[in-house]
C-alpha cells in the first residue's frame, strides 16, 4: 500500500523568522502520528535552519533544485552531497518553473535526477503540460516525453526510490485546480507507462498531484486511486492550510 505524501514547496519565500513560525505552527497542528509522509522544501539558505527545527518531528526535508556536478568551479550551484550533508532526503527535479524560467531541458532534468540518486537523495520528478499543450490534446505525449527522459537514462529500477509529481503548468499558482478525474487520468497514464517496464515498480510508485492544492480540495484529490498525495506551493506557506492538507493525506 502506497503512503500518501504531503509535500510543501516553499519556493523563494521566507525569512528565518517566518520559517521558524511556519514549522512551529505545523508541529503544533499536525499530530505526530498523522499517517502521511510530510516533506518541506525550503530555499537553500533555510535548509540547515529547518533541519534543526524539524528534529524529532515526522517532517522530512527536501531541496528545490540541485547541480548535476558533485563539486568544483560552479559558482552559485549547490550539489547533492551538500544537500545530503545538511539533512535533505528529497530534492525536486524538473519543476515547471525550472523548465520554463531557467530553460532546463529533459536531458538536464534527467542528469539532475541521476545526480540525486548517486548520493542517496530521493528525486521528486515533476512533469506536466502547459495549457496550450492540454488544449492541443498533447498532455500524454508531453508527460511521456518528460518521464521517458528519466526512464531512458536511469532505467525503470531508478523509480523504486523516486517520486513523480504530476503538475499541470496551467494549475500552478493560478487557483485553477485539475479536477480529481483530470488528475486521476494523467496519474493512471503515468503509472501505466511505468508498468510497461515494471509492474512492481509502477505499483509502488508514489505519484503526487500539484497545482493549486488547498485544504478544501486535498481530500477529494487524494481519494483518487492513483493520486498518492500532493506537491503544494502557495498553501504550504500557511500552517493552517498545510496542516489540513497533511490531515487529508493521513
Ligand atoms: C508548485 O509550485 O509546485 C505548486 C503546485 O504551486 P501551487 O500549489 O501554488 O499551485
Amino acid at each position: 500500500m502506497r503512503k500518501i505524501i504531503a509535500a510543501g514547496n516553499w519556493k523563494m519565500h521566507g525569512t528565518r523568522a517566518c520559517v521558524s513560525a511556519l514549522i512551529g505552527g505545523l508541529r503544533s497542528k499536525v499530530p505526530a502520528d498523522a499517517g502521511a509522509e510530510i516533506v518541506v522544501f525550503p530555499s537553500f539558505v533555510h535548509l540547515e535552519h529547518v533541519s534543526e527545527l524539524i528534529a524529532g518531528s515526522p517532517i522530512r526535508l527536501g531541496a528545490q533544485n540541485l547541480a548535476v556536478e558533485d563539486q568544483g568551479a560552479f559558482t552559485g550551484e549547490v550539489s547533492a552531497p551538500m544537500l545530503a550533508d545538511v539533512g535533505c532526503e528529497f530534492v525536486l527535479v524538473g519543476h515547471s518553473e525550472r523548465r520554463t524560467l531557467y530553460g532546463e531541458s529533459d536531458a538536464l532534468v534527467a542528469a539532475k535526477f541521476e545526480a540525486a540518486r548517486r548520493h542517496g537523495l530521493i528525486p521528486v520528478l515533476c512533469v506536466g503540460e502547459t495549457l496550450d499543450e492540454r488544449e492541443r490534446g498533447t498532455t500524454e505525449e508531453v508527460v511521456a516525453r518528460q518521464l521517458d527522459a528519466v526512464l531512458d537514462s536511469s532505467g525503470v529500477d531508478a523509480l523504486a526510490k523516486a517520486v513523480v509529481a504530476y503538475e499541470p503548468v496551467w494549475a500552478i499558482g493560478t487557483g485553477k485546480t485539475a479536477t480529481p478525474d483530470q488528475a486521476q487520468a494523467v496519474h493512471a497514464f503515468i503509472r501505466g507507462r511505468v508498468a510497461q517496464k515494471s509492474d512492481t515498480i509502477a505499483g509502488s510508485l508514489q505519484i503526487l498531484y500539484g497545482g493549486s492544492v488547498k485544504g478544501a480540495n486535498a481530500g477529494e484529490l487524494f481519494s483518487m486511486e492513483d493520486v498518492d498525495g500532493g506537491l503544494v506551493g502557495g498553501a504550504s506557506l500557511d500552517a493552517t492550510q498545510f496542516a489540513q492538507i497533511c490531515t487529508a493525506a493521513g
